[in-house]
């Protein structure tokens, strides 16, 4: 590569002594691994959909089932959540244990894959019961002696990216996860704080650029949340699309019956029928870069 990364953020020393597991050991190197049936770093894109909160049985149950017609492969949603304010209205409440065992129900009734954050040690193991893939909040990214307990479990892992990391930091983290002999480890873009668009309530702004920029030295996949990153409901087709023609290797969607009435962030889940509607296009993108959507 003609630019050798001259020492901005990422140098050539950093590929070598501070993540030279996360680093790409040559051009081709990419990293492949299935979680469930699901190929991560190959050509199909997986599919993460569901509520931000898993906020009772029935309603997950219907949103695991919708989203799986649609090709999901794996069924989004916190049962334990990083809310960021410690102010709680009955409808507010995490679902905790509760959520947890209807997320198995979910997958017990279904067969779709479950993906879902842990935020505590001593919740690590039980949900790592249930859980496909166990996701790191942003909010988590950087607590290193957590981080480390979450990838001795060997399941797989699904990291966040801080909303104020540089890719440096970033790759640091997924460096613990890997030093820790986890290899199947996801990273995930979900919008970083730069100053807001003209809405103020768009909280975080999607920062498209890191998906190249990570394939570029780490053979780890990448994927996309743009629902967590719009924070805005309309932005979110357009900012899945430009996921995908960036080189996204999954897309993580906020997906809810009755998206107004969401006990969690109302303003940045799709509904059934634009799910529906945002599928078809993804498989027309995803095929003109080569890709593909089931
Ligand atoms: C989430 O995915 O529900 C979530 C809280 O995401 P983030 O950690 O990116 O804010
Ligand atoms: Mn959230």
């Amino acid at each position: 590569m003609d630019n050798k990364f001259p020492g901005k953020d990422i140098t050539n020393e950093d590929l070598i002594s501070k993540f030279p597991l996360a680093a790409k050991k040559n051009q081709n190197h990419i990293s492949k691994f299935k979680v469930n049936n699901t190929l991560f770093g190959g050509r199909v894109i997986p599919i993460m959909a569901g509520p931000n909160m898993v906020e009772n049985e029935k309603m997950i149950i219907q949103i695991a089932k919708y989203v799986k017609k649609q090709g999901a492969q794996f069924l989004r949603g916190g049962a334990f959540k990083p809310l960021s304010f410690p102010y709680r209205s009955p409808k507010y409440n995490e679902t905790r244990e509760l959520g947890l065992k209807w997320l198995a129900k979910a997958k017990e009734e279904t067969g779709i894959g479950i993906v879902t954050e842990v935020m505590e040690e001593r919740f690590i193991e039980p949900i790592a019961k249930v859980a496909d893939i166990l996701q790191i909040g942003s909010r988590n990214m950087q607590n290193y002696p957590f981080i480390t307990q979450v990838a001795k479990t060997g399941k797989p892992i699904l990291l966040k990216r801080h909303y104020g990391s540089s890719l440096r930091d970033f790759l640091g983290a997924a460096e613990y996860i890997l030093f820790e002999g986890n290899k199947k480890l996801i990273l995930c873009e979900r919008g970083v704080s730069i100053p807001h668009t003209h809405r103020s309530t768009s909280r975080f702004s999607l920062d498209l650029q890191i998906i190249p920029a990570a394939k570029e030295i780490s053979h780890l996949p990448i994927i996309s949340d743009p629902s967590h990153a719009t924070f805005w409901r309309p932005w979110v087709p357009s900012m899945t699309l430009a996921s995908i023609a960036a080189g996204a290797d999954g897309i993580m969607l906020e997906v809810h019956p009755d998206p107004k009435n969401a006990a969690v962030d109302p303003l940045q889940p799709i509904d059934f029928k634009d799910f529906k509607k945002l599928m078809s296009n993804a498989k027309k993108v995803a095929s003109a870069v080569n890709r593909k959507i089931i």
